[in-house]
């Protein structure tokens, strides 16, 4: 039998699965002699329980029994008792916190007679009934489910007609009106009594607390943060204590250092006179913290003492809730605090130098997401700018651009040159083609799971989600927001990290830390204006470069040109993991591509490679040199050839109008035969990739000879160029191998020729499940595997990338199918299953085979855990995202 109910001095702050986070972290102050009121949690299993049997297990009752019990009799009052009444608070806590999420009640135990022995007991009488109103309200709505307006509007009419500022003001008498109006209250909206037995109240209270756990508004945050929905929350009863007792009484919250600094100092703020939620909610001003210390010094020093104990314990900020009753001093809750992406940073190194954590822990507390947060653009904080509206930051980043109102606007506007934001009251797939070419999203509906904040995130654009004040007016052509009126054409700005709207133009500027990053500790210095940020970017640099001391993989970079090779370079790109070589067939090129496809015979088509071969050589060259003795991975044309091609439509078009003229080309009738004859279906999964090579001879030993060419001239030029040969959508071992007997010759060919030894390593792509599952035979012909998840995803979930996502990942969202994009995070359990199947099957061939990841999961942090894991030897990522993965990689590895 499960023990579903533990005391305060029984657990442990490890325990949060068990009781959650509130609950264990309650048993670890306990534990440390903290002064806890005494109390008990009831675990999550008996949440679990509850959900699964539609009622709480009958030993449930049993052990709460005996634990109230114990209560009573430490502090000698008893639930419910005439004289002196043992009043406690019935409080959720689940593993994770879910602000604002899930229900508290206090004051239980509270009835008609205890009211009255409350009041002899205090001394107190308008105390007492000031608990039993607030009881009557939290339980009315949290347990009754009675909307909170009605009690809400009754204190307020209560307020005004006895002339009272605030609610302190209000005198017994019209406390105790209250109560009665309160009562009737219950009884009219729920249709029943309030219940007068403290028993009772905690039961209901108890299964309250376990209901809030599936609220709409619970489920939705679980979401959007992934936290699984099957873990429940624990319950935690504690001993009232009073912070509402008079002047030597209050309430506050407070943490162990400033959190967004990470100096330690005095932070929180403190109401005298007051219970639980009212420093929060705002009702009356609160006192900064420091101020504490001329009430009540006695209750402030123990408060410091409190805090250094926790901070010294915990090794990390806290936060804190507190109550004085009285002049006594009582912590209510504890945890280590959330805090800003920079304070991440800032705290860590502080307290490394403080001597109370490692660097490996350091780089533990500071995530890749967060370093990305620090990275986007900003709007220059200097400039002049004019606020609209402040909504859901859905997608970070800073865009500035014209207003369109749909696809055909978006469109015609880029087409022309200008940069836009794609403004609508929501989005849906048919939005797709706008939002590709928009700079900006911003929409009037939708929270973070929202079709616009799906797509966007994917797409890694910027977005403004749910901005309830703006109105598109989609037949007038307005926007509205708060009383501006804008159209279509009209410059705005949005900012997808904090959720504001600007009017016009706001210049965008790189971040400080960015610069640090691309240029260096001087630069990125030089570029804070204050010193907070001057120390943000110090710590950063201490922890990237600890992460880069410790971690196993190597961190490469997608990049196909050589100006952003360098830009990778600077970064701290130790190589390129995926070079495209597509871009050098698009421009003017193209013409060449239309020779190739139009050749009649072998001759004719070698004539029209030979044209690109200087071409080619000399784009190697280039990025070879700005690559200069690192590894650079060189991938094989992979998309099929008609993309190079003219669109079929527009084609037959023009051709359809020629002939009517009586003037049609000869040429453009052969091309529309061969766009024709090229046509798929599915070009995803058609003629591409080692296909392409294997169908088109010349296509690959053109590429191949360019990069042997290159790295010969670049040898005699003293270079040390390291370029790696690497061969798309291969998922047989037969296919490499035709390829790797032609490029040996052409390697021995140019090399004899020049007098110089090419062995260049010759590898593939892993990328289709065929290739994943076959890699021990793979492996025989491959120098180096490269996992391209891309295209691994797409084929083992049977999802193309470009239809689906925008089509209805949004629901599958919605409905748990997905937690998350499986092209932004690896999709562990499929996905990552075949590359531990190809990481197997390559290193039982070849034990020391080199192997890394090219896909954009190469760059999320998540996905690079699961790399590390599986013994890949890099990660290769876009430009922007190296120092994320140089940061997750030493995570992975601390
Ligand atoms: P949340 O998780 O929303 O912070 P809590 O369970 O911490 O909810 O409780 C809400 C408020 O009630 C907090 O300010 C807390 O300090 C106060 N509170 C909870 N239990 C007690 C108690 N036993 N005595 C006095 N105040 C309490
Ligand atoms: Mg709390
Ligand atoms: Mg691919």
């Amino acid at each position: 039998m499960p023990q579903y109910v533990y005391r305060f001095s029984e657990g442990s702050k490890d325990q949060k699965d068990l009781l959650g986070g509130k609950g264990a972290n309650l048993a670890e102050m306990t534990k440390l002699g903290l002064p806890v009121p005494p109390g008990f949690t009831i675990t999550t299993e008996a949440c679990r329980a509850y959900m699964r049997d539609g009622h709480v297990p009958p030993e449930l009752r049993v052990e709460v029994t005996m634990a109230v019990r114990e209560i009573e009799d430490t502090i000698g009052r008893r639930l419910g008792d005439f004289h002196e009444p043992l009043l406690v608070s019935v409080r959720s806590g689940a593993k994770f916190s879910m602000p604002g999420m899930m229900e508290t009640v206090l004051n239980i135990g509270l009835n008609d007679a205890s009211v009255k022995g409350l009041a002899e007991f205090s001394g107190d009488e308008r105390f007492a009934w000031d608990s039993y109103r607030r009881l009557i309200q939290m339980f009315g709505k949290t347990v009754l489910g009675i909307d909170g307006e009605h009690f809400a509007h009754t204190l307020d009419e209560k307020k005004r007609t006895a002339g009272a500022a605030t609610d302190i003001d209000l005198t017994a008498e019209d406390l105790k009106e209250l109560v009665a109006e309160f009562k009737a209250i219950v009884q009219e909206d729920a249709g029943r009594e309030f219940p007068q037995h403290p028993r009772e109240q905690l039961d209901m209270a108890i299964e309250a607390v376990f209901d809030s756990w599936n609220t709409e508004r619970a489920r939705l945050y679980r979401r959007r943060e992934r936290i699984p929905n099957d873990l429940g929350t624990a319950v935690n009863v504690v001993t009232m204590v009073f912070g509402n007792l008079g002047d030597t009484s209050g309430t506050g919250v407070c943490f162990t250092r400033d959190p967004s600094t990470g100096h330690s100092g005095i932070y929180g703020d403190y109401l005298a006179n007051a219970q639980g939620e009212d420093v929060v909610a705002g009702i009356r001003n609160t006192l900064p913290l420091a101020e504490l210390e001329t009430l009540d010094k006695k209750s402030y020093d123990d408060l410091r003492q409190a805090m250094r104990r926790l901070e010294t314990h915990y090794r990390d900020l806290c936060d804190i809730e507190f109550t004085i009753e009285r002049g006594k001093l009582w912590m209510l809750q504890t945890r280590v605090g959330k805090r800003t992406a920079a304070a991440a940073f800032r705290i860590a190194t502080q307290l490394v130098d403080e001597h109370l954590i490692t660097m490996d822990e350091a780089i533990s507390r500071c995530t890749g997401a967060q370093l990305s947060q620090l990275l986007f653009p900003q709007f220059d904080g200097e400039a002049e700018r004019h606020l609209l509206t402040k909504a859901m930051p859905a997608s970070p980043g800073a865009a500035v651009g014209e207003i369109v109102l749909d696809n055909a606007q978006a469109i015609e506007r880029t087409s022309a040159g200008a940069k836009v934001i794609l403004v609508r009251r929501e989005t849906n797939p048919d939005d797709l083609a706008g939002m590709i070419v928009a700079d900006g999203i911003l929409t009037a509906r939708g929270g973070k799971t929202s079709h616009a904040a799906v797509v966007a995130r994917g797409m890694g654009k910027c977005a403004v989600v749910g901005a309830e004040e703006l109105d598109v007016d989609r037949v007038s052509g307005e926007v509205r927001i708060n009383g501006t009126v804008l159209h279509a054409g009209d410059t705005i700005a949005i900012d997808g990290s904090s959720g504001e709207v600007f009017l016009g133009e706001v210049p965008v500027v790189d971040s400080p830390v960015m610069i640090y990053i691309s240029s260096g500790l001087e630069a990125g210095l030089a570029a804070a204006e204050d010193e907070a940020t001057k120390e943000l970017v110090h710590a950063i640099d201490r922890v990237l470069g600890h992460a880069d001391d410790v971690r196993r993989m190597r961190v490469r970079a997608n990049a196909d040109t050589a100006e952003d090779a360098r830009r990778a370079r600077d970064r701290g790109a130790e190589g390129i993991g995926l070079c495209r070589t597509e871009h050098q067939f698009l421009g003017d090129r193209r013409v060449y591509i239309e020779h190739v496809v139009l050749a009649e015979d072998d001759e004719a088509r070698l004539a029209a490679l030979e044209e690109l071969l200087p071409l080619q050589r000399t784009d190697f060259v280039e990025l070879l040199d700005a690559m200069d003795s690192l590894p650079t991975t060189i991938r094989l044309i992979d998309p099929p050839l008609h993309e190079f091609l003219p669109d079929l439509t527009e084609l037959a078009v023009k051709v359809a109008l020629a002939k009517e003229r009586g003037q049609v080309e000869e040429r453009d009738v052969k091309l529309l035969a061969a766009v024709q004859r090229m046509h798929e279906q599915n070009p995803m999964l058609g003629l591409r990739g080692v296909r392409l090579g294997l169908k088109i001879p010349g296509l690959f030993a053109l590429q191949i000879r360019a990069i042997a060419e290159a790295t010969v001239e670049l040898r005699k030029a003293g270079k040390n160029p390291l370029p790696e040969i690497m061969v798309p959508l291969v998922g047989s071992m037969r296919e490499l191998q035709i390829v790797r007997e032609e490029a040996v010759r052409i390697l021995a060919e140019v090399g004899a020729a020049a007098g110089v030894t090419l062995d260049l390593p010759i590898g593939c792509m892993i990328e289709l499940p065929r290739a994943a599952l076959t890699a021990h035979r793979i492996a025989e012909e491959a120098d180096f595997f490269s996992f391209g998840t891309n295209d691994l995803t797409q084929t083992t979930w049977g999802f193309s990338r470009d239809d689906v996502e925008g089509a209805f990942f949004a629901d599958y969202l919605e409905n748990g199918v997905l937690t998350i994009s499986p092209f932004e995070t690896l999709d562990a359990d499929g996905v990552g299953a075949l590359v531990v199947s190809g990481v197997t099957g390559g290193r039982s061939t070849k034990p020391h085979l080199h192997m890394g990841v090219c896909g954009e999961h190469g760059g999320d942090p998540e996905s690079i855990h699961f790399f590390h894991d599986a013994g890949l030897d890099y990660v290769s990522c876009s430009p922007f995202r190296v120092p994320i993965a140089r940061l997750e990689a030493g995570r992975a590895a601390a």
